[in-house]
């Protein structure tokens, strides 16, 4: 295979400043990490816009108090998501240039196969042009009415999709995840007993499979460990279930299992990230995430009479198998991604910037939620609005208090991305009202997160005078993209 990566994953053994295990500290200070400076340089910038506070909030009111609605030319640091924002590496450009766009067959099609199978280790892949065409198709193939699909925390599309085939998404994360005070390292695992009552309750049969995601967003970003993966694997494996793996941000979960997890500690990124999936049946896979690319996602599986199902249904939903609704040029761009995405010395700077972000709202006396997680820290609105009840939005107030305060774009993780009820009609109350810093990949710079760290700190100190929302449009699916808000006097 073509090593397109300048530095071994080893690299790091050699040097000098390897920062001190997690495991060994309560929290993360910033004095274990001096090394996490970028292993890139620019080459290219993209100019952005200084906005007065007048123009922002004329902005948020045309956007209905929603961060999703405003333009994003009238943002100053976008940390709306990590998805399709990070930037492509000279290689993946260069990349772009060699797209085979033939309808059928093309070249890039089976690099991007070839880097899919020999950094992941599944057998046969499905193209999708992202995650959720994935994970519709999986869901489609899997799920009968009446199914049950545990999971750790659910995922807005991934839920969505399996409530839409017919199924019932039961949590079975453990309690800790729900805290955002538990310093708990491994936030993402599965709580066996949880997902054994779930098996005992309903029985395997209508256990299409376990939903397992590296990392859980939802919870901030948290990691599940080896040990526990294997446990679920052992507990699936007797009885008969699936565990379809949502690996949108497996390298990041593998660097935490690489720095926390003991007996970790000398494995290459890539050596751990192929031993998780391979404790499971297949994937989804958004590779707007940890894959470094635009747009992109895949169903990667082991199975091949599911994977001949997949390759037809593929062609009805996205398009031919050989493309999946993608570009020759993107899939190009996403096989030389993946590889970049399992380099340690990426994933070290990736993450040692969310945490110095973290860090220094955990110095101030911001609460968030502990530990930080691997692509975005997350706000406890809740905590810092004590003042305005969950009915009122505090998480969306927030992030449009932030936006209006200093041109910094969050997004809500709260009641309204929680929907409501598919049967009752009835709200969501999720114990977690977050207002997520996501963190694109080697688009910003340290001096950024100090601005973003100012801010957040300003409207902190700033927060008995931010009010609640009330809803004033609500769409039918996924609210949080499109609903519009009043501020409340
Ligand atoms: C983004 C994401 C998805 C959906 O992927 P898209 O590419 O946005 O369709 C699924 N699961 C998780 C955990 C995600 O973060």
């Amino acid at each position: 295979m073509t090593n397109y990566l300048s530095f071994t994953d080893d690299h790091h053994l050699k040097y000098p400043f390897r920062p001190i295990a997690f495991h060994a500290l309560k929290t993360s200070t910033m004095k274990t990490r001096k090394s996490w400076a970028e292993p890139y340089k620019i080459k290219m910038v993209e100019l952005i816009k200084m906005t007065s506070p007048r123009q922002r909030l004329k902005a948020m009111q045309a956007a209905g108090y929603n961060t999703f609605l405003l333009k994003s030319e009238d943002v100053y640091i976008d940390l709306l998501t990590d998805s399709g924002t990070s930037a492509m590496s000279d290689r993946q450009w260069a990349g772009m240039m060699l797209g085979d766009e033939a309808y059928a067959g093309s070249r890039n099609f089976y690099n991007l196969e070839k880097a899919m199978q020999e950094t992941y280790g599944y057998k046969y892949l499905v193209p999708t042009h992202q995650g959720r065409g994935a994970e519709h198709i999986i869901s489609k193939l899997l799920i009968k009415k009446g199914d049950v699909v545990p999971g750790n925390m659910y995922f807005t599309t991934t839920r969505l999709h399996q409530e839409l085939a017919g199924g019932t998404f039961v949590d079975v994360i453990n309690d800790e995840a729900h805290d955002p005070k538990s310093e708990f390292l491994f936030k993402g695992n599965i709580d066996l007993k949880k997902l054994e009552a779930v098996i005992n309750k309903y029985g395997a049969k209508r256990i299409p499979y376990v939903s397992m995601a590296t990392t859980v967003n939802m919870a901030g970003g948290q990691p599940i460990s080896m040990e526990n993966l294997k446990a679920v694997r052992k507990l699936t494996r007797k009885h008969n279930i699936r565990i379809i793996h949502d690996m949108t941000r497996v390298a990041e979960n593998a660097y935490f299992i690489k720095e926390r997890e003991k007996g970790y500690a000398n494995r290459t990124i890539a050596s751990l990230v192929q031993e998780i999936c391979s404790y499971t049946d297949g994937a989804t896979m958004s590779a707007k995430k940890d894959a470094l690319v635009n747009i992109g996602g895949f169903l990667a599986l082991n199975d091949w009479d599911l994977f001949e199902e997949a390759r037809n249904m593929v062609v009805i939903y996205e398009g031919l198998h050989t493309y999946g609704g993608l570009a020759g040029r993107d899939m190009e761009a996403m096989s030389i991604g993946i590889r970049e995405s399992v380099d340690y010395d990426h994933m070290h700077a990736r993450i040692g910037q969310v945490l110095y972000l973290g860090d220094k709202l955990i110095e101030a006396g911001v609460p968030i939620v502990h530990p930080v997680g691997s692509h975005g820290v997350f706000l406890d609105a809740s905590a810092i609005l004590k003042h305005v009840p969950q009915d009122h939005f505090p998480a969306q107030a927030l992030a449009a208090a932030l936006y209006i305060n200093s041109g910094v774009r969050s997004m809500e993780r709260g009641i309204v991305s929680a929907g409501r009820d598919a049967k009752t009609g009835k709200n969501h109350y999720p114990k977690l009202e977050l207002v997520r810093l996501t963190i694109p990949r080697r688009v910003y710079t340290q001096a950024h997160m100090d601005v973003v760290a100012e801010s957040v700190i300003d409207v902190f100190e700033k927060r008995k005078k931010i009010n609640g929302l009330k809803m004033v449009y609500e769409p039918k699916y996924l609210r949080f993209f499109q609903a519009r808000f009043e501020p409340l006097k």
